[in-house]
């Protein structure tokens, strides 16, 4: 992995700028999944800004459309589709250039599908391949050539992308990309690759860049952010030190911790700060140690439980929320009871629940029976009553 400055890719932008001069030309950008999509999507929108684009929100305005996909939830899928047959007559039409990225573009049952049916899409980038976006439209636009620039290498990392933020006060920054761990019910660790950290002296400068413009409360992302490691020494509880101590931040976020990776470095460094916020996102997913076991977690119901005893006991005030994935494949009652018994116990503020749904890439991981339709919708409303 190499980081890299983004400058080099600034010759492409002028190029298209070039090819533009003298029309007026439009964008829309439709971005699906997780918060890290949506800063991809605001770097591709500071990138197609400086090319000379100005954001739309009706497609059928737009000269580029432009899909940030994301391939966790399944519907994700029939959405894509769906929004591509609707473009299918503009786009004859106008001629307008469809571009798609995002992490379902690495999966290659995916790409056969465009390929084969949705012929009329210009440009499909992977999720390491954003950078190259001002290229691959170069070429699409000069060549009127159909460009499919996808890697399965873990990509490197690139400093100093145009961003286009889309809030004044709130903004998120990315400290890590991809993950280590292959919970055996995601996908993240096959599409977007495995754990890289940004140097913390780039983060540091970012923020304190946000905190110049007027910037008040920044989020910290990763897939895994509690493992971030420059590999120059600065953990995440050093970024957090140091994040905190930027005049002008107000309020510090960061969004997915794992909780096996929740050391007593980093519950001491929000400990010290007024500024991090006292609700801290802390995924369980399950209850059961039997199921976090099949999930591959690497902590039981007792590790976590634990933990939360002992962030309570170091700060007070502090409040939780949490993820749960409800029918994994081979959950019983009485597991399921497990995760109903640490609802109640954590009070947590807020519960995200997740339906367990077979995704392509991680079916032959894990084959457990499957729980009914009716099952899983019977323990969420379970889950609800118990909060
Ligand atoms: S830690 Fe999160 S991103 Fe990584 S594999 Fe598990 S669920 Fe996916």
């Amino acid at each position: 992995m190499k980081i890299l400055d983004f400058d080099q890719e600034n010759e492409y932008i002028t190029k298209v700028n070039n090819l533009n001069k003298n029309k007026e030309l439009n964008y829309h950008i439709l971005t699906m999944g997780c918060m890290l999509n949506e800063n991809d999507s605001e770097k591709l929108s500071g990138m197609i800004e400086k090319m000379g684009y100005k954001k739309v929100d009706e497609p059928k305005e737009a000269n580029l459309i432009v899909f940030n996909t994301c391939c966790v939830r399944e519907n994700a899928e029939e959405k894509l589709f769906g929004k591509l047959g609707e473009l299918k007559n503009y786009k004859n039409e106008t001629g307008a250039i469809i571009a798609i990225g995002g992490c379902m573009m690495q999966e290659k049952h995916i790409l056969e599908k465009l390929h084969k049916s949705y012929p009329y899409a210009d440009i499909i980038f992977g999720t390491h391949t954003i950078n190259k976006f001002p290229e691959d439209l170069y070429n699409a636009i000069l060549n009127r050539k159909k460009i499919t620039d996808i890697e399965y290498i873990d990509g490197d990392i690139y400093e100093k992308m145009p961003i286009k933020r889309e809030d004044k006060y709130r903004a998120s920054v990315t400290i890590m990309y991809g993950c280590n761990n292959f919970c055996t019910y995601c996908i993240v660790p096959y599409v977007r690759g495995r754990e890289r950290s940004r140097r913390a002296e780039d983060i540091i400068k970012e923020v304190q860049e946000l905190a110049n413009q007027g910037y008040k409360e920044i989020t910290l992302l990763g897939q895994n952010v509690n493992s971030y490691n420059d590999g120059n020494g600065n953990k995440f509880s050093d970024l957090l030190k140091e994040i905190d101590k930027i005049e002008g931040i107000e309020r510090i976020r960061f969004i997915s911790p794992h909780p096996k990776d929740f050391t007593d470095d980093v519950i001491d460094a929000i400990k010290q700060s007024n500024k991090i916020c006292k609700i801290l996102h802390l995924p369980i997913q399950s209850g059961s140690t039997e199921v976090l076991k099949k999930m591959n977690r690497k902590y039981t119901k007792e590790q976590y439980l634990n933990l939360v005893k002992k962030i309570k006991e170091q700060i007070p005030d502090v409040l939780f929320s949490t993820d749960i994935i409800v029918g994994f494949p081979g959950e019983t009652e009485k597991n399921f009871q497990d995760t109903l018994d640490v609802v109640k116990e954590v009070k947590f503020e807020q519960i995200f629940m997740f339906i367990y749904s077979r995704r392509t890439r991680n079916s032959s991981r894990y084959n457990g029976k499957s729980n009914t339709r009716r099952c899983k919708t019977r323990k969420i409303q379970q889950i609800k009553r118990t909060c």
